[in-house]
């Protein structure tokens, strides 16, 4: 599902990457938070080489920022984590545990770990005193929506116990994907908005901060409903986010909650999985 490889130039430079940086900078003003997402793994010197990670830690203790970047957890390590902390503490990572089902991410998503991989990494940067923010994913392929949603509350449930937030990403449909070929062949439809807010209800009771922004939200390619309810839906999940109040998220009256209901309870019974027989009907 993950498209970011046909975006990556695998001969960025140290001096490119800083020169983006520095870029980047110009635009942002004065802020307490920087996030730098390479989309990849920060604490990778492949992809993000020493001295562009140095410049950027000493950019931030000297700004007095706290610095937010993404990382695979076989990159964290104890010695990797001391270097970085050597010379700026105030740092949050995240993590993309994607789901805590092993044979999820061995089938559907294809990751590379196992849940205990992350449960490591998450439990040495706790030590060592930093954030860990995790991301789940909501409906990665293979699966039906309605294991999709149970996927993803045991997972929110399990990182819940290691984070400080948890985000929740539900697929959206990347171009040069797998799930593009699905999706193109009706054979994937991305996650429902009321499965989106399933989620979120079922974890209000876990003490994380919950973040959901789902991107192309309210189109085709990213979770949808039935396009009516879709924007009242989104909003309250940018409520909910910013200020982490259950009564915020959205439930309107709409009629395409009874579609996604029966989806639940028939999808498991049609031979092929998850088809999405509303897009292959309307009219072109
Ligand atoms: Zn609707």
């Amino acid at each position: 599902m993950c498209g970011y490889n046909v975006g990556s130039d695998p001969n960025a430079s140290p001096e490119s990457i800083l020169r983006q940086f520095e870029h980047g900078l110009r635009d942002v003003g004065d802020v307490r938070l920087l996030k730098v997402y390479t989309s990849g793994s920060f604490l990778d010197e492949c992809e993000v080489p020493l001295e562009a990670s140095r410049k950027m830690l000493l950019h931030c203790r000297d700004k007095n920022v706290r610095l937010l970047f993404e990382s695979r957890p076989e990159y964290v390590s104890p010695k990797r984590l001391d270097e970085l902390m050597a010379i700026h503490d105030d740092i949050e990572v995240a993590l993309g545990l994607e789901s805590s089902n092993d044979r999820i991410l061995k089938y559907s998503i294809n990751k590379g770990f196992k849940a205990e991989d992350y449960e490591k990494a998450a439990r040495l940067l706790a030590e060592k005193g930093l954030d860990v923010r995790t991301y789940v994913l909501l409906k990665p392929p293979f699966i039906t929506e309605s294991e999709a949603i149970s996927d993803s509350i045991s997972t929110v449930k399990f990182a819940a116990k290691m984070s400080d937030t948890v985000s929740l990403n539900p697929v959206n449909v990347q171009r040069g994907t797998l799930v593009e070929k699905l999706w193109r062949n009706w054979a994937y439809r991305p996650p429902w908005l009321w499965s989106v807010l399933e989620v979120l209800r079922a974890t209000t009771d876990t003490d994380v901060k919950m973040l959901c922004e789902p991107t192309g939200g309210g189109r085709e390619r990213g979770a949808h409903n039935c396009g009516e309810c879709d924007d009242v839906i989104l909003h309250s999940l940018k409520s909910y986010s910013l200020s982490q109040d259950p009564a915020k998220l959205g439930s309107p009256d709409c009629e395409c909650k009874e579609v996604w209901e029966t989806i639940l309870d028939v999808e498991g019974f049609v031979v092929g999985g998850t088809c999405d027989l509303q897009r292959f009907f309307r009219k072109h």
